[in-house]
Formats: structure tokens, C-alpha cells, sequence
């Protein structure tokens, strides 16, 4: 009996020690889930307000330096050299400058009439093997860095004194001013970026561009994806996938037939989607054709060859003019919404396929393999 109780007694003692030592960090778990409770409230429509709440001063907190994406490739007439994206101030706009293959990013609100000279942060790009400075400026100082993994210089600079005013650009080219150099791609000879920041522009703005940038260039057989989650999204229906009514994974289904695309899903996307064009080209049918909606087939040049991309189920409403020429990442409409005309009943998504050749096909299935030797895999070009 005494046995008994020292060893009830021993783990009633270890029981408590062990406790104690887990308390805790338990503890700061408790404090974690009590907050979590508070916010949640006891019922799911206070959790509802609260978290309503909670989002509302996020977003607050979050739009404080208002800002938004750009996306070089997608300013009409751009150098197709410019391939990155970056945030700025919400309010401002980008334009290219095509006389000197520049762009000029500027604040609409600014007090000048020229979108030129409303100009805040100006980019021009040149080619070579190192990092090159003009020997009409005056260099104040140079410090080298990295921005996004790139090799870059930061300059203060000044055109010397008796050098002619550069033209094309903001008059604040030619007064003292930071630029800042980035060595776009890995081999030689690159691009280089010179993104000059506008004197007593809030060096803050500047950085946060700098840091943002996304240089994701691409040289000749990249293509831009036609919309955004390209890749993750092609979830039902991929090129080659066959089907009939009865195994179609989309029910129903009218179709039979190896599918000549891959179908990007969009169903669970209330917003609108951008469709854009893979690579710069010519706009050859731009039309509303059964089983697709608002259809644009679009002639590039891919790899030195002629490749027609199909783009279906588009809003009519939105497509360019047949005839029309686009730009790499340029938009080219938004996807129809599902289940209406727009999409001719179907689900919302893209039907994306490219036809090898230049005659158009508007097939969405076929009926043997052999035939389907008439179409890419698209995915083998976004590895
Ligand atoms: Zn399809």
C-alpha cells in the first residue's frame, strides 16, 4: 500500500512538473487564441463585422502610400526591349517616348502641360558590355548596388556646362539628378536601364520603384503569358486531353475530339481577366464564332517562323479591329463572362491554342492525332 501512494504521489509530482514546463509556451499560444476568439466573436456574424473590420484597417494601413503595377509591355508603341513591371504612385501614367526608345513615367496632376515635363521618373536603355556614363556629365558621385539581383549604379549627375540641352527628354535631364543604372540581362552584350529620378522627387517613391522592379526580361523566344496564373490554372482541359460527351472532365459536355488548346479557368474569378498578346503581331481575325464567343487569332513571329495564337471566349465587346497590329503584352479584350453569349454558354475561361503555319483553324477538337499535328503544345513554350 505504501508503495502504491509513493508512486501515485511520484506521478501526481511529475504530472505537475511536467505541467509547469509546458505551461509556457502554452501560454503565449492561450494569449494567441483568446485574441483570435475576441476578433471572432462569440457568433458567425459578429466574426463576419469584426473581420470586416480588421480587413477595412488593413487595406487602410496598406493604401497609405497609394500604389499600383505598371507593366512596361503594356504602353502602345514601346521599345519591346522594356520588359519589366514596377509599382508607382496610383495617380501616375507611363508613355512610351519611341523617338529615343525611352519611357516616361509622370504625374498627370504635376503643374507643366506637357506629359514630357510632368515627367518624374524618365528611362532610357541602351546595349553594351559594362556599365558606360556620358562624357558630356558631370559625375558627383557613384555608388554601386544590387537591385532585384541585378548589378546596378547609382549616380548623381550633372551635364556639363556649354553641352546642348538633350532633346526629347524632360528639361530636368539636363540639371543635376540621380540615375540609376541596372545591367539587365546575364550575358553580353545587355540591356542596360538608366532610370533617372526627377530632382526633388521623393527619393522614397524612387526606391520603392527600384525595389519593386521586376526585370523580367525575355529575350527572343519568350513570350508573354496570355493571362495572369497561366500555367497554374490550366486545371480541365489540357492540349492532346481527349474527349467525349461521356469522359469530358466539363459536364455537359457537347464536344468529342483531341483538344487543339490548352483552357485557362476562370470560373471562381468574378473580376474582369486581361487576355494579352503572347508577343507583338498582326491581329488576323477578330470575330464572334460559334463555340467560342469573341475569338482573336493573332499572326506572330515566334522563333523565326510565322505561328498563328488563338485566343476564345472573349467579350466580343472588347476585341481590337481586325487588322490591327499589337504589341508583346499588349491587351487584347477580356475574358466573356460564363454562361452567356460572351462565352457561347461556356464556363468562363480562355481557350488558348497555337496553330502551326499562318492559315487559321478555329477547330477546338479533331478527331486523330494525325490532325492534331496541325497545333503546338503551347505549354512548350513557358517552360
Ligand atoms: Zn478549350
Amino acid at each position: 500500500m505504501k508503495k502504491l501512494a509513493i508512486i501515485i504521489g511520484l506521478v501526481i509530482l511529475g504530472t505537475a512538473v511536467f505541467l509547469i514546463l509546458r505551461n509556457n509556451p502554452t501560454l503565449e499560444v492561450e494569449n494567441e487564441n483568446t485574441n483570435g476568439l475576441e476578433i471572432n466573436g462569440g457568433d458567425g456574424n459578429s466574426s463576419l463585422n469584426s473581420n470586416d473590420a480588421l480587413r477595412q484597417e488593413l487595406e487602410e494601413s496598406a493604401a497609405q502610400p497609394e500604389i499600383k503595377t505598371i507593366l512596361a509591355s503594356e504602353v502602345s508603341n514601346v521599345d519591346s526591349g522594356f520588359t519589366f513591371s514596377a509599382v508607382v504612385p496610383v495617380a501616375w501614367e507611363l508613355e512610351a517616348v519611341p523617338a529615343l526608345e525611352s519611357i516616361n513615367i509622370f504625374d498627370p496632376a504635376a503643374a507643366n502641360e506637357s506629359s514630357l515635363e510632368q515627367s518624374q521618373i524618365f528611362i532610357r536603355q541602351f546595349m553594351a558590355n559594362d556599365f558606360l556614363t556620358l562624357s558630356t556629365v558631370t559625375i558627383h558621385s557613384r555608388e554601386e548596388l544590387t537591385i532585384n539581383g541585378r548589378p546596378a549604379v547609382r549616380y548623381d549627375i550633372e551635364k556639363k556646362a556649354g553641352v546642348a540641352d538633350f532633346p526629347d527628354q524632360p528639361s530636368w535631364r539636363n540639371e543635376r539628378h540621380v540615375v540609376t543604372d541596372i545591367k539587365v540581362m546575364d550575358q553580353n552584350p545587355s540591356v542596360f536601364y538608366v532610370i533617372a529620378r526627377r530632382p526633388g522627387l521623393d527619393d522614397a517613391i524612387y526606391q520603392d520603384f527600384l525595389d519593386s522592379l521586376n526585370l523580367d526580361y525575355k529575350p527572343e523566344a519568350g513570350l508573354v503569358e496570355p493571362v495572369e496564373e497561366f500555367r497554374e490554372r490550366i486545371t480541365l482541359k489540357r492540349f492532346g486531353t481527349y474527349i467525349t460527351p461521356e469522359t469530358s472532365p466539363v459536364q455537359p459536355e457537347r464536344f468529342t475530339g483531341y483538344h487543339t488548346g490548352v483552357d485557362v479557368e476562370f470560373a471562381d474569378v468574378d473580376t474582369e481577366i486581361q487576355v494579352r498578346a503572347i508577343a507583338e503581331g498582326e491581329v488576323i481575325e477578330a470575330q464572334t464564332v460559334s463555340g467560342y464567343g469573341g475569338v482573336v487569332v493573332i499572326r506572330h513571329t515566334i522563333n523565326d517562323g510565322p505561328l498563328l495564337a488563338l485566343y476564345g471566349h472573349l467579350d466580343a465587346q472588347t476585341i481590337p479591329a481586325k487588322g490591327s497590329a499589337v504589341s508583346a503584352g499588349e491587351a487584347i479584350g477580356v475574358l466573356g463572362e460564363g454562361e452567356t453569349l460572351e462565352t457561347d454558354f461556356e464556363r468562363k475561361h480562355l481557350h488558348f491554342a497555337m496553330l502551326k503555319g499562318s492559315s487559321v483553324n478555329f477547330r477546338g477538337y479533331v478527331l486523330s492525332e494525325n490532325e492534331l499535328g496541325g497545333w503546338h503544345d503551347p505549354l512548350e513554350f513557358w517552360s
